[in-house]
């Protein structure tokens, strides 16, 4: 791995860190690191109203290279600290970011699990198909047939697709960028941040190191003939994913189907953009409120434990009573 010493570029960003960056020069990690400060900037949110969660691999480094709150947790448990940080403490803005091998192989079930709650939260998906850090194997991301440089044969599982699993699993926001394009990098990570719910933000980044066969002129669409670039936008070419408040079931599946059938596209024209958006759920905190009156005024993080001698003062006589039968 070649070293830099680069790190955000965003230098007046109350989110800059002096830390060292270890990623390789042209990593599509800066990209998506760059668009993250920024946007986080652009929106005035405090570093410490913002809690930033990394997975394992190169992209689980994030939050060292952000001035907010954060913590670089355990191989695939990202989400269960980001679920757990909002639920005990709903007026931060929680970010997990993570790798295609970390999230959608040893992570997948606290994935589909994080869909299933609406926590409102968000994921963001490094997408590199290969496992950079430990020196390319092939990720979930992979298709079935490619070889890239480190890897000895072709693979031969067949892939997993994010968008489609997200979907299944009950994202109700779900997007995808590129790390080279940061202008809609930084409007879709602000969306994916500004949904109320689950949301899942995959970005297609090159990594120079270990994928040749994913790279920038790839993505540049330098070999066809159609002589543009692969990747189009969705909401450029008219696509509305929104499932509104109070939606009909049927219109909610019509949505459904029109982001798997935009999700399967792939070769000569990748989409990006938001292939969905789903209103019409309730959050997590939601449910919870209707069984625990004061979650939303008295969260965990706001309730004192212990007095000034450190004795506590949680009565778990009285959850146990509640609990009886
Ligand atoms: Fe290097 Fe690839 Fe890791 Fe980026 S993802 S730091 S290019 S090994
Ligand atoms: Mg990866």
């Amino acid at each position: 791995m070649t070293k830099t010493t680069n790190h955000s570029n965003h230098d007046k960003s109350p989110f800059h860190t002096s830390r060292a960056n270890d990623w390789c020069a042209g990593c599509g990690d800066f990209g998506i690191l760059h668009s993250l400060d920024k946007t986080l900037t652009q929106m005035g949110l405090a570093p410490d109203k913002v809690a930033v969660f990394g997975g394992i691999g190169c992209s689980g480094k994030t939050p060292y290279y952000l001035g907010s709150y954060g913590i670089h947790t355990l191989h695939g448990r990202v989400i269960p600290f980001a679920t757990g940080a909002k639920l005990a403490n709903p007026a931060l803005t929680v970010i997990a970011v993570g790798g295609d091998g970390d999230g959608l192989s040893i992570g997948a079930g606290h994935l589909v699990n994080s869909g299933r709650r609406n926590v409102d939260l968000t994921y963001i998906l490094f997408d590199n198909g290969v496992y950079g850090l430990t020196k390319g194997q092939a990720s979930p991301t992979l298709r079935q047939g490619e070889q890239t440089r480190s890897m000895p044969e072709p693979s031969q599982l067949e892939q997993i697709n994010p968008i489609t699993l997200a979907m299944t699993s009950g994202f109700t926001w779900i997007g995808r960028g590129y790390s080279y394009d940061t202008h809609q990098l930084c409007e879709l990570i602000e969306q994916a941040v500004h949904h109320p719910g689950s949301s899942m933000l995959t970005v297609l980044q090159p990594c120079p190191t270990y994928n040749e066969l994913h790279d920038k002129e790839w993505y540049s669409g330098k070999d066809l003939d159609s002589g543009r670039g692969r990747l189009y936008s969705l909401q450029d070419d008219g696509f509305d994913p929104l499932v509104p408040d109070h939606a009909e079931p049927a219109f909610r599946e019509q949505k459904m189907l029109q982001c798997l059938e935009r999700a399967h596209q792939w070769g000569q024209r990748i989409p990006t953009g938001v292939f969905f958006q789903d209103l019409s759920r309730s959050q997590l905190s939601e449910n919870i409120a209707t069984r625990q009156s004061d979650y939303k005024i008295a969260a965990p993080a706001q309730q004192q434990i212990c007095d000034q001698q450190g004795r506590s003062l949680v009565g778990l006589e009285a959850l146990f009573d509640t609990l009886s039968v």
